[in-house]
């Protein structure tokens, strides 16, 4: 089906309108009409091939949530008039180890991802949720709880690559009552960090470089609020947390952190800078300490994690755009001037005048 969309013709160029045709509907498959779209921070490294791998024309977007339009024949768990939601993956082998043990993202033969993947229906590149609908096998579709608003979705979207991303490491290392838990970085990963650690009962303290993030720390959750740069503070909680939860994607000195967990704790990174991060020996030596990593999550842990979302009242916070402002969006991502994620309104793409 021809649906609209918007892409990225090459990496210098800004996104703009484009057509791409969606599979017809197969048996297992369910088909939505996007509402819409999470901006993640992956979606501009892909547009601009900063990963240097990206296949153009590009549709960037998986956090996907809309409503279902059509579900195949064999289909179960949707039916038309659901609400559903589509994040990093569309497929994976599903006979693989990791596949059997339910983490679709460690695929050993490569997840389908949701935009820039291979196609394995049509051909070509997978595309994004920068568009008006998608047609995803119903393995790979996340049930949403019905929204009282439909508006309510667009706070929702976000969890589903954002939230995911810090929920599974928190989950993976017992982070509850009793624990004590950093998360560096307040942006988009790392305010919902703060809020899933808050809600599963952890002490969080907020690592930030910006003295001026404290307020909006603590109205999320954290008990406190450290800043980086000051030498006395983060001395007094030397050797103190547990968990670390690092989200910062640009380039940092992940030593400082190490130095606060006690023996045995965990530095765990989900963001991810482009250079090497130097990691100083000791820090990792004296007191034993690890430092792993964590990506997104898998579709069933996605799915608990929305349930739990949709129990608690958990959603991201999110300023709507239309995507016409998609590029000025990206500027203010790449400053750090949004509170905390955008959001396309997929509603601006259907009112816009044919390409
Ligand atoms: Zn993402
Ligand atoms: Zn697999």
């Amino acid at each position: 089906m021809t649906t609209r969309a918007w892409a990225a013709r090459a990496a210098d160029r800004p996104l703009a309108p484009f057509s791409l045709t969606r599979r017809d509907l197969g048996p297992t498959d369910v088909a939505l009409d996007i509402l819409y779209c999470g901006v993640c921070h992956s979606d501009l490294h892909q547009a601009r091939d900063e990963w240097k791998n990206t296949v153009y024309p590009c549709v960037p977007g998986h956090e996907i949530v809309g409503r279902v339009t059509a579900v195949g024949a064999e289909v179960s768990r949707f039916a038309a008039g659901d609400h559903a939601a589509v994040g990093c993956m569309v497929d994976s082998c599903r006979t693989c180890a990791s596949c059997e043990r339910g983490e679709e993202q460690y695929c050993e033969a490569t997840p389908v991802m949701t935009y820039n993947g291979e196609d394995r229906h049509l051909g070509g590149t997978t595309f994004g949720g920068y568009s008006e609908r998608v047609v995803v096998d119903e393995a790979f579709a996340l049930r949403l709880a019905a929204p009282s608003d439909p508006k309510e979705l667009a706070a929702v979207a976000p969890l589903v690559c954002a939230g995911i991303t810090t929920w599974a490491p928190l989950k993976r290392h017992d982070v509850g009552p009793g624990t004590k838990v950093g998360v560096v970085g307040l942006g988009g990963l790392g305010h919902m960090a703060v809020k899933f650690a808050s809600a599963l009962g952890a002490h969080v303290v907020v690592l930030t470089t910006s003295p001026g993030k404290a307020d909006a720390a603590r109205a999320l959750g954290a008990h406190e609020v450290v800043v980086s740069t000051d030498a006395a503070a983060m001395e007094e909680r030397a050797g103190t947390l547990d968990f670390v939860l690092d989200t910062v994607s640009a380039r940092h000195d992940v030593n400082a952190g190490l130095n606060l967990l006690r023996l045995d704790g965990t530095y765990c990174l989900v963001g991810a800078p482009e250079d090497p991060l130097p990691v100083e020996a000791f820090q990792l030596i004296n007191p034993r300490r690890r430092f792993v990593g964590s990506l997104i999550g898998g579709v069933a842990e996605t799915q608990e994690m929305l349930d739990f979302c949709a129990e608690r009242g958990i959603t991201a916070d999110v300023e709507v755009i239309p995507i016409q402002e998609i590029e000025a969006a990206y500027a203010r991502m790449l400053k750090g001037d949004v509170r905390y994620r955008f959001v396309i309104d997929l509603a601006s793409l259907r009112e816009e005048a044919p390409a």
